[in-house]
């Protein structure tokens, strides 16, 4: 291979291009699974604070009803003193517990020093109204004459102030009402419902406000995996137009180019245009061979002149073509004796003399052969009229010239027949001019006939 010729390619290399867009999708991949990882995990915060905030509101609720159905039981107690409101609130207030549960459940969520104050301050306000409504049941469980130590130990264990043990069953049964339908009761569950209000809000406010953050950088990832997204569909249509570009473009031209046998032009990428290059040398190489081939193949080594097998050739060829034409048969006259005289490279110098004196003789137009040992043709063609005398002077002046040599050559001279056709190389033509070239043999050699049909009675 010309390596200079190689040095000399410029473009674009397969290879390296590879690399190139094989790192580029490596990179954008990470990327963007570094990003779908990002939003994955934004996404679980998004929904943890959803449903945080949904479980706020569901304990807010879980508190307030719990406290009113305590408040309800306690108060039915005091109006009916029927006991089975008694078993319903200390079954809500020690085995149901949804008041304290949301509660604590509450305790466990984020909220600064302030925040928290409030719940423990609606923890302590509520177990305070407890004793109040445990208490204001057991004055009313008195009062009716209801055996205490049968009753809850909650009630049991309450003690009664000295003062209100003096109190008479109506008295006590009044207080008890009082205790849990008075204003004061209410004011301090109001202020239970604002201090668990206060810390839900915060609660509340807490996971917006996380819900947003969380919110912007789910954003903000879903973006960057769009926009990652996006840089690697457009380098999948590079990678596409450069696949048509530098790969299957060129192989449609080399495809084409080889089946027209014509050197492959420069296109696509380095390896390509490589490729063309070890093509095209190797192409010139087997053209170069190709031609010299064929003119061996064609051509007789000695003369130069064409030989019997390109003489065939042209047989068939002018056989097809009709064209007026003419064919001569020429044989050196005792060419033996040349031999047999001055040795056989004289008699190839001999013949090439000859070879190159009807090269010289005839046109461009006409074919001197050498189709045997001694023997030459001569296929006349591109004729308007019968080229016999023509040919006639022209042998005479060959022969002249074989007779009287000027250098070391022995004086030979040529016996010539002729034939003339109108209609292309028939299938007579050859045995017509070689009657003729009998005709001169015959006759004395050194010299030149035209086939005439008188010839075919001698
Ligand atoms: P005629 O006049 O009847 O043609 O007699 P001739 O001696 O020429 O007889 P013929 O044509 O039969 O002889 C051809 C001779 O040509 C025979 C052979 O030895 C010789 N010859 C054939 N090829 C070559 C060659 O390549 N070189 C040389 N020097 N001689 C050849
Ligand atoms: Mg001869």
């Amino acid at each position: 291979m010309d390596e200079t010729r190689k040095k000399t390619i410029k473009g674009i290399k397969i290879r390296s291009l590879n690399l190139i867009m094989l790192s580029i999708s490596c990179i954008l991949y990470i990327f963007l699974i570094c990003a779908t990882i990002q939003s994955m995990h934004q996404y679980n915060d998004m929904i943890a604070t959803t449903n945080q905030h949904i479980a706020c509101e569901e304990i807010t609720s879980l508190v307030t009803n719990g406290s009113n159905y305590l408040t309800e039981q306690a108060r039915l107690y005091t109006m009916t003193t029927d006991t089975k409101h008694l078993d319903n609130y200390f079954t809500e207030a020690h085995i149901t517990r949804r008041r304290d549960k949301a509660l604590e459940q509450l305790e466990t969520y984020h909220s600064d020093g302030e925040t928290h104050a409030h719940l423990t301050s609606a923890l302590d306000n509520s177990n305070s109204l407890m004793e109040q409504e445990v208490y204001a049941m057991k004055l009313v469980s008195i009062a009716k004459g209801y055996d205490i130590t049968a009753l809850h130990e909650d009630i049991q264990n309450i003690p009664l102030t000295a003062e209100d043990k003096t109190l008479s069953p109506e008295e006590m049964t009044t207080k008890a009402r009082d205790m849990l339908f008075g204003g004061s009761y209410q004011d301090a569950k109001a202020i239970i419902m604002e201090d668990i209000a206060y810390f839900v809000d915060s609660v509340i406010e807490h996971t917006t406000q996380q819900q947003a953050e969380s919110s912007t950088v789910l954003k903000r990832s879903l973006t960057r995996q769009q926009i990652l997204i996006s840089i690697l569909f457009i380098e999948n249509l590079i990678i596409f137009f450069l696949i048509i570009r530098l790969i299957i473009n060129p192989l449609q031209v080399y495809v084409k180019n080889i089946r027209e046998d014509k050197r492959l032009e420069f296109v696509g990428s380095y390896e390509f245009k490589y490729l063309a290059l070890t093509y095209n040398n190797i192409f010139e190489l087997n053209a170069a061979n190709e031609l010299s081939l064929r003119h061996q193949a064609e051509h007789d080594p000695l003369t130069g002149l064409i030989n019997r097998g390109a003489f065939d050739h042209l047989r068939q060829l002018f056989h097809a073509k009709q064209s007026p034409l003419a064919l001569l048969i020429i044989d050196v006259d005792k060419f033996k004796q040349v031999n047999d005289g001055y040795g056989h490279e004289i008699g190839d110098r001999v013949l090439k003399r000859v070879a190159s004196l009807l090269e010289d003789s005839f046109r461009s137009t006409d074919f001197p052969a050498r189709i045997g040992g001694d023997e030459f043709a001569v296929i006349l063609t591109d004729l308007t009229c019968n080229p016999k005398d023509l040919v006639l002077s022209k042998i005479n002046a060959i022969n002249h010239a074989l007779t009287n040599p000027e250098d070391d050559l022995p004086p030979i001279s040529l016996s010539v027949g002729g034939a003339y056709s109108e209609n292309g190389f028939t299938e007579d033509l050859y045995k017509k001019a070689d009657t003729a070239l009998y005709q001169v043999k015959e006759h004395g050699r050194c010299g030149c006939r035209f086939y005439e049909e008188s010839m075919e009675r001698i």
